[in-house]
């Protein structure tokens, strides 16, 4: 009886096979949609702060030492994987990324710094990335309108008038100067 009972057992155990990963003895890889370490690509980080005003743990800092440098600093030792920086980013600049493997004695492997060079906007005064291409450089690009300064028109770009060369001539734009003439508006 208690031989039966034993193969039994035995047999049920050995049924389901082997259900469990040799890890850490062999790599586990993440299931998709796993919220690891989140990663930046300073390529397309513009500085906004949108991730740090948005992140729950406070983990994400924003400083200006000067006025041409912004410095993000990513504390990774408080962070919660929770996403929101991600999905928060406007320029999908965060990927919430499959590193699982974060155990560390050295703080200052949980921490990313970007460092980006900015300039700063002269209507509201905070700083704006300036390596790449950025959200200013494509608000003249965007919307259904170009208003031509020394032509004094609005062109619609879906007109055949429009043509990005007018944003080029654009930047030649010198103040007037000299008395205001009769007819000058
Ligand atoms: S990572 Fe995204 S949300 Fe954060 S500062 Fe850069 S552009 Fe803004
Ligand atoms: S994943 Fe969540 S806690 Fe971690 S940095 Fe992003 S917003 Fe903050």
């Amino acid at each position: 009886m208690w031989l039966i009972s034993k193969l039994r057992q035995l047999a049920l155990v050995l049924r389901p096979g082997v259900v469990t990963l040799r890890y850490p003895f062999e790599p586990a890889v993440a299931p998709e949609g796993f919220r690891g370490r989140p990663v930046w690509d300073h390529h397309k980080c513009l500085g906004c702060g949108a991730c740090s005003d948005h992140c729950s743990a406070r983990c994400i800092l924003v400083s200006d030492p000067c006025q041409e440098l912004r410095v993000m600093l990513y504390d990774g030792a408080r962070c919660t994987y929770c996403g929101r920086c991600a999905e928060i980013c406007p320029e999908q600049a965060i990927t919430m990324s499959g590193d699982f493997e974060m155990a560390s004695g050295d703080r200052e492997d949980l921490t990313t710094r970007l460092e980006l060079f900015m300039l700063t906007c002269q209507r509201c005064g905070r700083c704006y990335e300036m390596e790449n291409d950025n959200v200013l450089d494509r608000l003249d690009l965007k919307g259904y309108r170009y208003d031509h300064l020394e032509a004094r028109a609005m062109i619609r770009k879906t007109s055949p008038q429009w043509s990005a060369d007018l944003v080029r001539e654009s930047k030649t734009y010198s103040r007037p100067t000299g008395r205001p003439q009769p007819g000058d508006r």
